[in-house]
């Protein structure tokens, strides 16, 4: 299988790494390590990447993007998760929250959020979760009522990734009577809103990270409706299809797996036949994943609906992260407490087993995206 982009993502992907090598701090495990400096060590990355016009490769020029291919953008975000997301939380408001935007928006919105967006300069938080309502998403709960020419919003969001550090969050909301998908409207709503408060989950995937926010009578302007009342779910399946294939873990999984043979090589001399065996079988499961993530950004270039497509990639790419994870323990174990600069593969073991334990659930769990492969292949929409 030749997963060779061409000259020019070679080209692209060497200045990347350039930027990474010269930018970054040695040893940088993501934005919510404990060290404190992380958010702004990802901002400053971001702004970077803008100037530099790597942040929003693919986006139409008129929205401050480079307009390129969506291949250049895979480009980039196989070279961020690879290195350990530079980017930080910005990288939902590229994926998906400006792609919705230029998709539902009113061109109001679009003057407004999309310019920040291709700049760097903000973090989106997505508010879809409730308690009684995560697979089961239609289930939401959360109203919003009209209050004058806008709206106010009651109810409680859950497992809110990023909600502590977001400006703005993108926020799943019923209006009126709508039953289940009927009902759901969207709306961008910024984090300093009176009657927001943001209450952090601790959890193993380290400060900052998961949050719950509760909306006490929180205003929204008119202007802060997306799309149309009753229109949400739209924006949610194009939401998480975007986010499903724009999250290239495989391609973390692919450079842990490099790093891995080198350091046994180096160590070991040679890879012990067992492992060897199961080392390439590891790196078979992440080339199919890659593969199965180029067809979702093939069926998004042909502007069809990526739903299972990118429910088939986010599968694959959460199996191959837990595989690679153990695989990672079973050889390296004693070596995953040395963080630091000096150690860089060592430090990542363990920060890629916690997350791997995670990923079947974020985005929708496993059995969910299972679901939609299922309907899609019995031509059935819900
Ligand atoms: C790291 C992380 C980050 C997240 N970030 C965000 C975020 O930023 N914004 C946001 O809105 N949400 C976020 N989430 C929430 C995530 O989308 C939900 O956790 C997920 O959709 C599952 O919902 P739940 O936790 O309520 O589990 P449940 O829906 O209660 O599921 C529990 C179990 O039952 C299974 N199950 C449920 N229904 C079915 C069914 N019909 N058939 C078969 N099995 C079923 C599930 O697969 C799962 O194994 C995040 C979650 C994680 C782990």
């Amino acid at each position: 299988m030749d997963f060779d982009l061409g000259e020019e993502a070679a080209l692209l992907r060497g200045r990347l790494r350039a930027l990474i090598d010269a930018n970054m701090p040695p040893g940088f495990l993501g934005a919510f390590t404990d060290d404190p400096s992380d958010l702004a060590t990802t901002q400053e990355f971001c702004a970077l990447l803008a100037r530099e016009g790597l942040l929003t490769v693919a986006w139409p020029t008129e929205y401050g993007g480079q307009g390129g291919s969506v291949w250049a953008q895979t480009v980039v975000r196989e070279e961020m998760w690879a290195h350990h997301e530079p980017r930080g939380a910005q990288y939902m408001g590229l994926n998906w929250v400006g792609p919705a935007i230029m998709a539902f928006g009113d061109d109001e919105q679009k003057r407004r959020h999309l310019p920040p967006i291709a700049e760097g300069s903000v973090i989106w938080c997505q508010g879809f979760s409730e308690p009684d309502a995560g697979s089961d998403l239609a289930a939401l709960s959360t109203r919003a009522t009209e209050d004058g020419d806008g709206w106010r919003l009651r109810g409680q969001k859950i497992w809110t990734s990023y909600a502590g550090m977001a400006q703005w969050c993108v926020l799943a909301a019923r209006v009126g009577p709508g039953e289940r998908h009927e009902g759901i409207t969207m709306f961008l709503v910024p984090m300093d809103a009176p009657g927001i408060t943001v209450v952090p989950i601790e959890s193993m995937l380290g400060p900052h990270h998961l949050n719950e926010v509760f909306l006490d009578d929180v205003p929204v302007g008119p202007d802060g409706l997306l799309g149309e009342v009753g229109g949400g779910w739209s924006v949610i399946r194009r939401a998480l299809a975007h986010e499903r294939v724009g999250i290239a873990r495989y391609a973390r999984c692919e450079r842990l797996l490099s790093l891995m043979a080198g350091e046994l090589r180096a160590t070991a001399g040679r890879l012990p036949d067992h492992l060897a065996v199961q080392w390439a079988r590891a790196l078979t499961q992440v080339r199919v994943a890659r593969l199965l993530a180029y067809r979702a950004v093939l069926a998004q270039e042909a502007g069809g609906p990526p739903d299972a497509a990118a429910s088939a990639a986010r599968i694959a790419v959460t199996r191959c992260d837990q595989l690679v994870a153990e695989l990672l323990f079973q050889v390296l174990a004693e070596r995953s407490l040395e963080a630091g600069p000096s150690a860089p593969l060592a430090g990542a073991i363990e920060d890629h087993w916690r997350y791997a334990q995670a990923a079947t659930v974020a985005s929708g769990t496993l059995e969910v995206q299972q679901m939609i492969v299922a309907k899609d292949l019995l031509g059935r929409s819900r």
